[in-house]
């Protein structure tokens, strides 16, 4: 899967290189270019915003500037994909220097093949475990942060001629920018491509994939400060640890998220 992430804030974006995701870009199961809008931004300030029409406090992300970016980042035209690393690893070198894997670039996309660009944003659709595991089988998913009022409406419109465009909101909250939106999604979507879990069987029986919680979890010591155990996790039985198991999924969801369970049988 190739990321392309445009943002005001690269340095935002470097946790996308570490831990599990920096072996899966290690393993040439992932590939991440984090573009800085104002490469696209051509006054002598790099201003990527202005004043809204209408009125109203705050500014509003330019079209101007958006709309360039998206192009090239779509078709790789412009030099920005090479902005690989959102800032150079001091001490040692990064992942694409250790594979020694370049990005080839891109083919212009027929219609059926355009990339899904997600745009973060609090008026967006709720975001899910089923788009998290929609999306994991995408090949280039590219995602343009907002910053202040967010992006103007236009960017949005046009780009769905060369995207399929998902406008997604990561809750019922307003954050400062749409990157730690990114980080979020692109965790919970690369997690469930095959061979970036070390353990490719540990997410499926994660909370929402049967539309349910997850029930506790333990490790050893069987005692700690006076906390046991569940005995039932020592029976050796299977079958009762899974009814167990169950039983515990549902009390969680009934107890925290009733409203999961409308709707399941
Ligand atoms: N004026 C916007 C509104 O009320 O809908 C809020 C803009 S917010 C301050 C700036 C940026 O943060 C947004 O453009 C978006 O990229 C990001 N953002 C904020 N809250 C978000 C959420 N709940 N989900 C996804 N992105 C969010």
């Amino acid at each position: 899967m190739r990321l392309d992430v445009i943002t005001i804030f690269p340095e935002y974006l470097e946790p996308l290189r570490h831990a599990l995701l920096g072996k899966a870009i290690e393993k040439g199961i992932l590939s991440v270019g984090v573009h800085n809008l104002r490469d696209w931004a051509t006054d002598v300030h790099k201003s990527v915003d202005d004043t809204p029409y209408g009125g109203g406090p705050g500014m509003v992300m330019k079209p101007t500037v958006w709309g360039p970016a998206l192009d090239d980042v779509c078709v790789g035209k412009s030099a920005g994909w090479q902005l690989d690393s959102a800032a150079p690893h001091v001490d040692k070198p990064r992942h694409d220097d250790l594979t020694g894997r370049e990005f080839e670039g891109y083919v212009e996309p027929a219609e059926e093949d355009k990339p899904l660009l997600i745009v973060p944003t609090p008026a967006g659709k709720p975001f899910t475990q089923e788009m998290a595991r929609r999306w994991s089988g995408e090949q280039h998913i590219v995602f343009a942060c907002g910053r202040y009022e967010g992006i103007d409406q236009r960017v949005v419109d046009d780009a769905a001629h060369r995207y399929r465009v998902e406008e997604v909101s990561i809750g019922d909250y307003v954050l400062i920018g749409g990157e730690v939106a990114v980080l979020v999604i692109v965790e919970a979507t690369t997690r469930l491509i095959p061979g970036v879990l070390g353990n490719a069987s540990s997410h499926e029986d994660d909370s929402f994939s049967d539309g349910l919680l997850e029930g506790p979890s333990y490790t050893k010591p069987r005692e700690w400060r006076g906390l046991a155990v569940p005995d039932v996790l020592f029976s050796g039985n299977h079958k009762l640890v899974e009814e167990w198991r169950r039983e515990q999924s549902v009390k969680r969801t009934r107890e925290r998220r009733p409203d999961l369970l409308e709707g399941l049988e």
